[in-house]
């Protein structure tokens, strides 16, 4: 192993500390993904799957914890 690839495994990595927080929840109610306080699209391929997180993505939603 060289010196830089040791460097890499080793050293510090900034990129973890100045990543934005993200709060990511699920509500069990509606079965929805929220992340940062929204809902998230629930990513299915079908587009008429009538999923809470995709007839409400990005709706702010409420304080569940
Ligand atoms: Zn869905």
């Amino acid at each position: 192993m060289s010196t830089q690839m040791q460097e890499w495994a080793t050293g510090p990595h900034p990129q973890l500390y100045i990543a934005p927080k993200v709060d990511v929840q699920f509500d069990y109610d509606n079965q929805a993904w929220i992340v940062n306080g929204r809902y998230q699209d629930c990513a299915h391929p079908n587009q008429d799957c009538g999923c809470y997180g995709r007839t409400h993505k990005g709706n702010r939603a409420p304080n569940i914890h």
